[in-house]
């Protein structure tokens, strides 16, 4: 089966082709501009391709209630030009196939609960921490939309005693994003995060953040699996140092198999970066299914 993966970001559109076994044939890269020429060319892309359905995982904040008017729309991002944008009908209409419609954590989400190392979990969480921080949360099987999605990136943090910073979130200032995204780190430390590899003192407090996330995640969520990608989790060194402050802020206040073996349980990424289009690959089949 021919499908369409669609991974709208800020910064690039990912156009693929591939089919619901989550193998990808090819795939583009287009830069994210306005809406019109951004989603034009997506639509280009897939014109002529013969797909049955297509998956689009999508920056957002995004309408995902089906009853909604905006269903499928990108709603409130201050991205310029980008709020009110009724991605999934420009898509529709242009290509009149059934089109499965999510945020990019979710997306990232089920390509790894569906095709990688968390396959067949009910209960899981996917944070990305990059120019942002976002969450994708499934439970009991689903995935989680409720009244919009969860925007667990925006979690407020407790400030370590000796961090003065004020962070780098519009809206909350110190919530997770605020310190713990790629932006916070550069601003912070008057550096790129890649440049700072060697620089102990800044994972440290960057696991100090995103161990607190965790705490939060298991404590609200009981997941099955904890699974910590994007660009700032390239950074390896991270994951010791989070499973340790983890372990230390948790007191040992739960006791499951899993909190004695979270290197199993806080893990990274498996489907080397391909986990959001392979995402789209099947809310592709899922739509396809729907319809
Ligand atoms: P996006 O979130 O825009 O989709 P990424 O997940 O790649 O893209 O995140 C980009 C952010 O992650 C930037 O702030 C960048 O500085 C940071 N980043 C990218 N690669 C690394 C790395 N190897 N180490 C630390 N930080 C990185
Ligand atoms: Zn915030």
């Amino acid at each position: 089966m021919k499908l369409g993966a669609l991974e709208a970001g800020g910064t690039k559109m990912v156009c693929a082709l591939g089919d619901e076994t989550g193998k990808i044939f090819e795939q583009v890269s287009i830069p994210t501009t306005t809406p019109d020429e951004t989603i034009s060319a997506c639509i280009d892309y897939f014109k002529d391709k013969e797909i049955e359905a297509i998956g689009i995982a999508c920056f957002g904040p995004i309408d995902l209630d089906r009853n909604s008017d905006t269903y499928g729309y990108i709603t409130t991002t201050p991205k310029p030009g980008w709020a009110n944008v009724d991605i999934v009908g420009r898509v529709k209409e242009a290509l009149n196939i059934p089109v499965g419609f999510d945020t990019d954590v979710n997306g990232s989400l089920l390509g790894e609960v569906t095709y990688g190392d968390a396959k067949g979990l009910t209960d899981a969480v996917y944070f990305t921490i990059g120019t942002g921080v976002g969450a994708g949360v499934i439970s009991s099987g689903n995935l989680v939309h409720g009244m919009m999605h969860p925007e667990a990136g925006h979690m407020l943090m407790v400030p370590r005693e000796d961090d003065a910073y004020k962070g780098h979130c519009p809206f909350h200032g110190t919530c997770l994003e605020g310190m713990a995204a790629g932006p916070a780190i550069e601003e912070r430390w008057g550096a790129k995060g890649k440049e700072l590899a060697d620089r102990d003192e800044v994972w440290d407090l960057e696991a100090h953040y995103i161990a607190q996330a965790m705490i939060n995640c298991i404590m609200i969520l009981s997941p099955q699996r904890i699974i910590l990608g994007g660009g700032v989790m390239h950074q390896e060194q991270l994951f010791p140092l989070i499973r340790k402050k983890t372990e230390e802020m948790l007191h040992e206040y739960i006791k499951t198999p899993q909190m004695k073996d979270l290197e199993h349980y806080i893990v990274p990424a498996s489907l080397n970066d391909d986990q959001g289009i392979m995402g789209c690959l099947k809310l592709a089949v899922d739509e396809l299914a729907r319809s």
